[in-house]
């Protein structure tokens, strides 16, 4: 499978007249943080949408750990390995951390226990929900409710929660998006450890956190994908510096 977890190949998204999705063709590696960045309404969401399984490309195909995954949605993506976080929260704020957690390993897991097997069952799910918190930053906040949860712990609780379905790879939606400078920070500390286990397809507006990570980087300019390369190739490329950030000193 040549360690690719995800392939795009041509995809076109037309909305009318408006080629949102103008012929992407990209990957994503094990091992690896791959940053899409672009200006807004370059097409990162479509483009996300279209590999979550949410928005049926026009042309093109994508394909999850070798498998043609063009006609299938969400629920069969996540079962080959997608995972991801959602711009809108998805925790369940009266509920505590841990639990949050172990709702999302015993989701993945089904619920088609024997009797006989519950206990040992139950666990299990909490050995496995204790491993995901083990030296994850909210360690210390496991019995506390999602509604008393700084944003910044609520973002790193979505990861948590994405992790728990065992993904062979993420997709993440900037996740940096609404945190102050220190919990961006976190933040990166936080995905630069889960990437060593889980590749991730990372959109982002934070150029900073995005230098950090980032093994390679593509650019997305109305829809088509203007460059792919390291973050000193994508610094100094000229098409790029004019095209998606127009003042030079905000790539510095
Ligand atoms: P980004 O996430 O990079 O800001 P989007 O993917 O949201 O960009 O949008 C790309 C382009 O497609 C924009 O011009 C946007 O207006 C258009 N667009 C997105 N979704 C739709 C839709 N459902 N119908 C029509 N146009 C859309
Ligand atoms: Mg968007």
């Amino acid at each position: 499978m040549s360690g690719r977890v995800l392939e795009v190949e041509g995809l076109v998204k037309r909305f009318g007249g408006l080629t949102a999705t103008d012929h992407v063709t990209l990957d994503l590696k094990r091992g690896e943080i791959h940053a899409l960045i672009g200006p807004n309404g370059a097409g990162k969401s479509t483009l996300i949408n279209q590999l979550c399984g949410e928005l049926p490309p026009d042309e093109g195909e994508v394909r999850i750990m070798g498998r043609d995954v063009t006609r299938l949605g969400v629920p069969e993506r996540v079962a080959l390995g997608l995972g991801r976080t959602f711009q809108i929260t998805s925790l369940l704020t009266e509920m505590t951390v841990a639990e949050n957690i172990a709702l999302a390993v015993q989701a993945r897991r089904g619920g088609n226990f024997r009797l006989f097997d519950r206990l040992r069952g139950r666990r299990d799910l909490w050995a496995e929900t204790e491993a995901l918190l083990r030296g994850s930053g909210l360690e210390a906040r496991a019995d506390v409710r999602v509604s008393g949860l700084s944003h910044g712990e609520k973002k790193q609780l979505e990861l948590l929660v994405a992790l728990a379905g065992k993904p062979a790879f993420l997709l993440l939606d900037e996740p940096m998006a609404g945190l102050g400078h220190s919990e961006s920070q976190e933040m990166v500390q936080v995905l630069r450890r889960i990437a060593a286990d889980v590749p991730m397809l990372l959109v982002e507006h934070d150029m900073e956190a995005v230098f950090a990570l980032a093994t390679r980087i593509s650019v997305l300019v109305y829809g088509r994908i203007i460059a792919t390369g390291s973050v000193e190739e994508i610094r100094n490329h000229p098409e790029v510096r004019e095209a998606y950030l127009g003042q030079e000193d905000e790539l510095c």
